[in-house]
């Protein structure tokens, strides 16, 4: 009996996870369109530069344009308004600057 509800659950949540994916959760992995703004991740670089961006996410991080090493990742605000890349693979955990948690993507 319980198996039998842990099994009707999962099945539940699989259909609930297509659903979401479906209605919109994807547009989240999809590409965002336009002119982006990306900064690099390497400590030593943090250029920030704009770019049009065919690039998914999975495509990241792509070319800096300054350094030239591929690190350069969209780039995000923390709360206390600091620039930090958005690393989807390896996120930052706390900001740079002010050391708050950053939230989890
Ligand atoms: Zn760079
Ligand atoms: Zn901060």
């Amino acid at each position: 009996m319980k198996s039998r509800t842990l099994i009707i659950l999962s099945v539940v949540a699989v259909v609930l996870a297509a659903v979401w994916l479906m209605t919109g959760g994807i547009n989240v992995l999809s590409t965002p369109k336009g002119e982006k703004l990306l900064i690099c991740s390497n400590n030593d670089c943090a250029h920030q530069f704009k770019a049009q961006l065919p690039v998914k996410f999975k495509d990241y991080p792509v070319k800096c344009a300054k350094c030239g090493e591929r690190s350069a990742f969209i780039l995000t605000h923390c709360k206390c308004d600091a620039p930090y890349p958005l690393n989807l693979k390896n996120p930052l955990e706390k900001c740079p600057k002010c050391g708050c948690d950053l939230p989890k993507y």
